[in-house]
């Protein structure tokens, strides 16, 4: 029995180990990823859940290892949440981010606006209002084009702070979306003070596997509270022809997911941008 227990902590150990050893490889990298531009931006189109129209994108970022090839955010994002990484890394997206909104401007094409992703880290910057005004004023663009995504999760610690510093990206002109909604934080009370545009369903909802029958239920009582409240509603995470009706049948505005389209390279977005799909 000794025996058998030591082999199980040795196997625990080992796994243990060869996790911290991915973790410090990551973070020994990462600065030198950014400088080399191994971190690419990639956008997932967004459609109006009524007519299919090109309504949007979301940024997400990816890394392109040169040794490891394509990491996984859920490997990476959570790490650099950890170790601080995430508000240079995000700085980085926005940045990018702008500079393609500036880049569709100058082309002609369509205008549409792009999500991107705002960890809870960057929220208690103190200057994060400034760094987002900077860029948009340094790409001339309009705030209402960049949409700042916010998990839900995030709202609740310190939540005097976090209304104060929406309430100020809000007045600036940015577009404030929930993303995450529904995981389980928010309370009514919370969601009637919060500053906020546009409430981005969970995909826990949507996806077969983890809906339950009582969801069609919180899904129409979300939408009806999203209309009273007047907020836009968002679907993420659709992935069949059935969720799409369904969203819409619901009266979702808007809908993401892979069977409309994955996340791609910001050049392959800018012919769905051109042939206006
Ligand atoms: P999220 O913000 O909830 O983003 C949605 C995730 O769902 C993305 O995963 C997207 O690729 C994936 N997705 C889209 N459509 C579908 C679908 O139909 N089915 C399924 N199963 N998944 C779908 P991704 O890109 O791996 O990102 C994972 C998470 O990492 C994001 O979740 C977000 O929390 C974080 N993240 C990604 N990029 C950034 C970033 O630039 N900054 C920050 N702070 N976080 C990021
Ligand atoms: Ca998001
Ligand atoms: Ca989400
Ligand atoms: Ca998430």
């Amino acid at each position: 029995i000794k025996g058998q227990y030591g082999k199980h902590f040795a196997v625990y150990d080992e796994n243990l180990r060869n996790q911290l050893l991915r973790e410090q490889a990551i973070t020994d990298s990462m600065e030198a990823a950014l400088a080399e531009e191994q971190f690419l931006v990639y956008l997932q189109p967004k459609y109006t859940a009524e007519g299919g129209c090109l309504a949007g994108a979301e940024a997400l970022v990816r890394w392109n290892h040169p040794q490891w090839g394509f990491l996984s955010p859920a490997e990476f994002i959570p790490l650099f949440e950890k170790n601080g990484f995430i508000t240079k890394l995000d700085q980085f997206v926005w940045e990018r981010s702008c500079a393609i909104l500036k880049r569709w401007i100058d082309q002609g094409y369509p205008q549409v606006p792009v999500s991107v992703n705002v960890s809870r880290a960057d929220i208690y910057q103190a200057d994060l209002c400034d760094i987002l005004v900077g860029f948009i004023e340094k790409y001339q663009l309009s705030p209402s084009l960049l949409h700042l995504e916010i998990t839900e999760s995030a709202y609740t610690e310190n939540q005097e702070q976090i209304i104060d510093t929406v309430n100020n990206l809000r007045q600036r002109g940015f577009i404030i979306e929930m993303d995450d909604f529904g995981t389980g934080y928010s309370s009514l009370n919370m969601l009637n003070e919060m500053p906020l545009d546009v409430l981005k369903l969970d995909m826990k909802f949507i996806r077969n596997e983890t809906a339950k029958p009582a969801d069609e239920g919180v899904l129409r009582f979300i939408m009806g509270l999203a209309r009273w409240m007047d907020l836009k509603v968002v679907a993420e995470g659709v992935e069949t022809k059935e969720q799409l009706e369904r969203l819409n049948e619901l009266g979702c505005d808007y809908v993401q997911g892979y069977y409309l389209a994955k996340p791609m390279p910001a050049i392959e977005f800018e012919n769905l941008l051109k042939s206006g799909q």
